[in-house]
């Protein structure tokens, strides 16, 4: 592929993409009109394309490559892996010494108790067995009738069929008749968006107990879990209000429902800790993981498992008719051993805690007297900036979704990858990001909303 890169200019490499390429949330009518970015390499958290610019990258590549790009220990573990055992399965009792040494790695990170994993290649992956592991347990418990998932609109859980259903996105429903029965969705707790008269504090007491309103009239004796990410991701970097985590506990106390937490995007440090269901201080039964977990370099995620629920199925007598070829990769453990490695030895989530994510929140507090911004909100290295025409409202543009665009396009053109979810633009840099680099982005985003505004009038 780099023989490709270096042998033909961009435009000849974008014709041969489109003509075979089918790409993932890609509309294919444009992308043969206007031509996809060609990445040809990255370092750190820059990224240069195959005309030679260097482009920040903001997001991470999809949220995931925190330790930053080009890091060679990891390519030199997975190629050391791949010439002693390239790939065995960990069906029917078997296992190999990278799966044993990743596995004792991440229950001494986790947080107590949490001593196993299941393991699959990806966030998708991850929560279609969260979906099929909470309906065993509680048929094992004898309650089969304990089916319904709670999860919430606008979330976002995969693509597959069960990690479309368990997200909350309409446009995704509306391709392939989904959601599959079974799964119930509740408000989100978008305070920007819909939270109207009240204070966040109230709003996040208030859509806690859509949940609870939900519980009782589904009836606790269906209701097999509550599914969320602890701040939605792709939904928009949606902080709850600090009022919503500690109702969500309240309800679940003394009711006996699982609590899933989907840390596909805040496992692994973002949020400054190594999971962030500790620094929401809640609890869940089953915890999904996935693209941290590597940094990217090779696909792997997994189901963490409380003791509570491990215990129970160990005591089943039967098997879980469950599993991937690639569950355990050995080549891909290796890769999240080296990656982890890399985090440990150079204090990687105390510097997302210590620094970068504190001169993150500097940069957002600063862009947020921009005329352009309604809200910049962060929390770790998660960061939304609201735009809006008018800054002492919370109204959207007539033409909701389009002016993220805009700005998005401006932003590329300026070297920064930004993501936009209609207006909110995202940011979620690699957990390595200096403060040097940090300087750059929020002088670039500060440009990037004048010429956005600008463009608007
Ligand atoms: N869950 C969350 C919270 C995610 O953000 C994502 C991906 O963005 C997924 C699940 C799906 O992960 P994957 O794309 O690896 O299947």
């Amino acid at each position: 592929m780099s023989e490709l890169s270096n042998t033909y200019p961009t435009d000849a490499l974008q014709a041969l993409d489109a003509s075979h390429h089918l790409h993932p949330f890609t509309d294919h009518g444009s992308l043969r009109q206007e031509g996809s970015r060609v990445i040809v390499k990255g370092d750190g958290v820059w990224l240069t394309d195959s005309d030679g610019k260097r482009i920040m990258d903001g997001m991470a590549g999809l949220w995931n490559v925190q330790i930053g790009h080009g890091r060679t220990e990891i390519a030199d573990a997975v190629a050391a892996q791949m010439r002693e055992l390239s790939y065995y399965n960990t069906f029917f009792k078997t296992t190999h010494p990278p799966v044993i040494a990743l596995s004792e790695m991440i229950a001494k990170l986790a947080p107590d108790p949490y001593n196993q994993m299941f393991y699959v290649s990806s966030g998708s992956e991850a929560n279609d067995t969260v979906l099929r592991l909470v309906r065993y347990f509680w048929d094992i418990k004898g309650k089969p009738n304990k089916k319904t998932i709670i999860t919430r609109w606008n979330a976002y859980h995969g693509s597959t069929v069960a990690g479309t259903s368990l997200g909350g996105m309409k446009a995704m429903h509306a391709q392939g008749d989904l959601p599959i029965p079974g799964i119930h969705h509740i408000d989100q707790p978008y305070w920007f968006d819909e939270g109207g008269d009240m204070s966040p504090d109230e709003f996040g007491i208030a859509a806690a107990r859509k949940l609870e309103e939900a519980i009782d009239r589904i009836g606790e004796d269906k209701i097999a879990a509550f599914m969320a990410e602890p701040i939605q991701g792709a939904g928009g970097v949606i902080i709850p209000p600090e009022t919503y985590w500690p109702e969500v506990k309240r309800i679940l106390a003394d009711r006996d429902i699982l609590l899933i937490a989907d840390e596909v995007i805040s496992g692994f440090g973002r949020l400054g800790e190594w999971f962030g269901s500790t620094v929401y201080n809640i609890e869940p039964d089953l915890i999904a993981v996935a693209k941290g977990m590597t940094s990217g370099y090779l696909p792997m995620g997994g189901v963490l498992v409380h003791d509570r629920v491990a215990d129970v199925l160990e005591h089943t007598g039967s098997e879980f008719f469950h599993g991937y070829t690639y569950s355990g990769h050995p080549a891909c453990a290796a890769a999240a051993i080296a990656n982890l490695q890399i985090m440990q030895d150079e204090g990687v989530v105390e510097h997302v805690r210590d620094v970068a994510a504190p001169g993150f929140a500097k940069m957002f507090a600063s862009l947020a007297d921009h005329p352009l911004v309604g809200e910049a909100r962060t929390k770790g290295l998660l960061g939304a900036i609201e735009l809006v025409p008018n800054k002492d409202s919370r109204d959207r543009f007539a033409n909701y979704g389009d002016v993220g665009t805009i700005c998005r396009d401006i932003s590329f053109q300026h070297g920064l990858v930004m993501r936009a979810v209609r207006d909110s633009m995202i940011l979620s840099p690699p957990l390595v990001i200096t403060p040097d680099e940090l300087e750059w982005m929020g002088a670039t985003v500060g440009k990037v909303l004048d010429e956005t505004g600008a463009e608007l009038k």
